[in-house]
């Protein structure tokens, strides 16, 4: 089973999240797991401290390497794993996106370190972290909703939790293209129709219809991703070979 431990100062930010919708069903029915791990429950000595006020100066407070440590030791005499991924959630780490949440799909547990305050201790970089992920070009106070934007995102490569109808193959992104609109009913709403190709019962002329749209929208709203188009197959391939 595919597991995840997250390292958080506020586990509680998670109980929603991934209690609802498919992630909660895909965990009831045995097909990923999620372990919550209070960092303070390695803070150090009666206060259970762990953060600390920066060497050289400058505001905030930075969370000590210790506990951290201790927290990834913990989970991993606890719960050996062949396979462990740990990842630290800092705003300077590769961007997320969809060849990554698929990488991470790869690795049969992902240990998630959240920070908070004005970050974590280098250390935690250099010594504890194999990875450091970002969820984008901006700065959040925690690392848990990142967290859980790459625990939904990785479980969607999770065999059995999206259900039979869909793969996550199919979405926006897979072939480096933006998927094509979608219709349901009614087929005419405030002077709106549904295309008449949808409703033809022709599978091909759909099929047609569909990798058109696809590469008009893709070409309209991100033609960044149609000048990445093989650059992104090339790394995709690259990342492969180096495990
Ligand atoms: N002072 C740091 C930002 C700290 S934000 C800097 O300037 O780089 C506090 C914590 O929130 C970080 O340790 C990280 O775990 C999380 N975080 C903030 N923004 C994030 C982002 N874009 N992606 C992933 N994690 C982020």
């Amino acid at each position: 089973m595919f597991v995840v431990d997250i390292v958080t100062l506020f586990p509680s930010l998670f109980f929603g999240p991934l209690a609802a919708g498919m992630l909660g069903r895909a965990r009831r029915a045995g097909r990923f797991a999620v372990r919550l791990h209070d960092l303070r429950r390695w803070g150090i000595g009666r206060q259970r401290q762990v953060d600390d006020t920066p060497y050289g100066g400058g505001g905030g407070m930075i969370l000590r390497p210790e506990p951290l440590f201790a927290a990834v030791d913990w989970i991993r005499e606890r719960y050996p794993a062949e396979g462990s991924r740990v990842v630290l959630l800092s705003p300077q780490g590769r961007k997320l996106d969809h060849a990554g949440a698929r990488r991470l799909a790869g690795y049969r547990r992902l240990i998630l370190l959240c920070g908070r305050y004005e970050g974590v201790d280098e250390r935690v970089r250099e010594g504890l972290a194999d990875e450091e992920l970002s969820i984008g070009d901006l700065v959040l106070t925690g690392g848990e909703l990142p967290a859980m934007m790459v625990t939904d995102a990785v479980a969607r490569f999770i065999p059995g939790v999206l259900g039979q109808s869909r793969a996550a193959e199919n979405e926006s992104f897979a072939d480096g293209l933006l998927e094509s609109p979608y219709y349901t009913r009614p087929a005419e709403f405030r002077g709106l129709r549904v295309p008449d190709v949808l409703a033809s019962g022709d599978h091909a002329a759909i099929a047609e219809w569909r990798a058109t749209m696809a590469r008009q929208a893709t070409r309209s709203k991100r033609p960044d991703l149609l000048d990445r188009e093989g650059s992104a197959k090339r790394r995709e391939g690259a990342e492969r070979s180096e495990e």
